[in-house]
């Protein structure tokens, strides 16, 4: 039996070793945080996550769904607020398909419980990786706290090494497993910031615990080239994320003191004045954090080392997938071992070949949907397309099928949503043929009267 050790206890990490011990591995995962079930969680990112359907089928395939359940707050659609304060919500999907408002450390804090409650795998937590040897699977660690450590004993500060059979880094976006393979020959690496960094605020529960807004959505609050978004939590609590430029007007360097911080929110954001306590105490305390997009090829070392989730593929969080998509890597990986009896080499090989594509696809979605949500979902011209292709999509749901429902959605409960790739490639026929549609003179007024089946013909030939 192959013992299968794991960097990284992160959301992916630990789902990953949920996965590895049902197929009967001994799984070892080491991580440099402390455990957060003792010393409260230390995020590092986003507060709560959009969960959809690629990261329900996963927990479901490892039977932790239902736990989760209880903890997620089902998000129908985008709620829009403009600079009056007016609303305006659209569905995500049909039939109450939604995405789920989850917070990462009660995800994390399960996913954790439900591995170690499996026989074969064990935690180490505050053990962070110095080094690693890809040519002998050897990890360097360093203990930074004292007390249990993995097969050796170390006190704080001190440094020891494990020897692994195979090595997964699940280790996140400055993965130093990644950092090793990048010394290899032909390995192809890229990664590009963003030229905007990212706040989190809070809106407090009302007095009685409720949600001071809408609960069963995702508020938006488009401007332009920068947006606020806010997800519900179980507490009654909203978190904000303010996305803006680092630099130019308005942006993270033109706001500098109280004044202009106060100035800022009127201007753009007056609706939420009045939910937040000190929105000055907020935007000062909280950290400005950069969004960054990790590419890496291959994801796999002599059949004895390979990334999954953020190591592998880090992307920005515009379309709410990239732990999604972290998960659906370990589902199918899964699937893969499954199909061909654990043998490793060839299911290494096929799990890269098939993931690839789609991480570079879902890596080129999310940043698109960056435009559409902060610009585009404002704009009389794009809310009128949406109409016409929800009209086709009425006219023929198998068909034509909306792009965000292609990424975020199953097409039915039980069937594996389409694949990134699929979805991209189908995303653009689609943005080819409404975007010509868009040029018609009159559009806005004989729209009705297009000729639907005409259309839908187009796209699948
Ligand atoms: C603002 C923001 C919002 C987001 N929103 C969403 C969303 O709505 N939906 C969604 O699907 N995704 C979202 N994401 C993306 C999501 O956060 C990541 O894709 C996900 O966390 C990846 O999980 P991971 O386990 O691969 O990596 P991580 O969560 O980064 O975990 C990596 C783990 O490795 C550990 N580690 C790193 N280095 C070492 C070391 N040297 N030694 C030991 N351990 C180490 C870390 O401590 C960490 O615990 C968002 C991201 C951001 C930044």
């Amino acid at each position: 039996m192959k013992n299968i050790t794991i960097l990284g206890a992160g959301l992916v990490g630990s789902l990953l070793a949920i996965y590895l011990s049902d197929r009967g591995y001994k799984v070892e995962v080491y991580e440099r945080r402390p455990d957060p079930r003792k010393k409260g969680y230390i995020g590092g990112r986003s507060i709560n996550l959009a969960l959809s359907d690629r990261g329900w089928q996963a927990l479901a395939k490892a039977g932790i769904d239902a736990k989760i359940r209880e903890i997620a707050i089902p998000m129908n659609g985008r709620m829009m607020h403009d600079v009056q304060g007016n609303l305006t919500f659209q569905a995500y999907g049909k039939d109450g398909q939604a995405i789920y408002s989850v917070s990462r450390a009660l995800l994390n804090i399960e996913l954790i419980n439900y591995a170690e409650n499996q026989s074969d795998v064990r935690f180490y937590f505050n053990q962070k990786c110095i080094e690693v040897d890809l040519e002998n699977k050897v990890i360097t660690l360093e203990n930074t706290e004292n007390g249990l450590t993995g097969q050796q004993s170390a006190t704080e500060g001190e440094i020891y090494s494990i020897t692994a059979d195979f090595i997964f880094g699940s280790d996140g976006a400055f993965s130093p497993i990644r950092l090793a393979m990048q010394k290899t020959d032909r390995f192809n690496y890229s990664q590009t910031y963003l030229d905007y960094g990212y706040k989190e605020l809070t809106i407090p529960a009302a007095a009685d615990g409720s949600h001071r807004l809408e609960k069963n959505a995702l508020h938006i609050w488009p401007r332009g080239n920068f947006m606020l978004i806010a997800l519900p939590n179980t507490d009654g609590s909203f978190t904000c994320t303010l996305f803006l430029p680092y630099k130019g007007e308005p942006s993270f360097e033109s706001v500098k003191t109280d004044k202009e911080a106060i100035s800022f929110f009127q201007t753009y954001f007056p609706d939420i004045i009045p939910h937040i306590a000190d929105v000055t105490e907020d935007f000062f305390t909280n950290p400005t954090s950069s969004l960054v997009m990790v590419k890496a090829n291959p994801w796999i070392y002599k059949a004895e080392v390979a990334l999954i989730g953020d190591a592998a593929h880090a992307i920005v969080p515009f379309y709410g997938q990239g732990m999604n998509a972290g998960f659906e890597d370990c589902y199918v990986l899964n699937e893969i071992l499954e199909k061909n009896m654990d043998i490793w080499e060839t299911s290494l090989q096929e799990y890269q070949e098939s993931r690839l594509p789609d991480a570079d696809a879902i890596c080129e979605l999310a940043l698109n949907n960056f435009v559409e949500m902060r610009d585009l979902v404002g704009d009389p011209k794009f809310l009128l397309r949406k109409k016409i292709e929800a009209k086709i999509n009425e006219l023929y749901p198998e068909k034509w099928i909306p792009l965000y429902s292609m990424v975020t959605f199953s097409p039915k409960s039980g069937v594996p949503p389409m694949r990134y790739s699929e979805a991209l490639a189908m995303g653009k026929k689609q943005d080819k043929i409404m975007a010509e549609i868009m040029q018609r003179p009159d559009i806005e007024a004989t729209w009705q009267n297009l000729d639907f089946e005409e259309i839908v013909r187009k796209l699948v030939e």
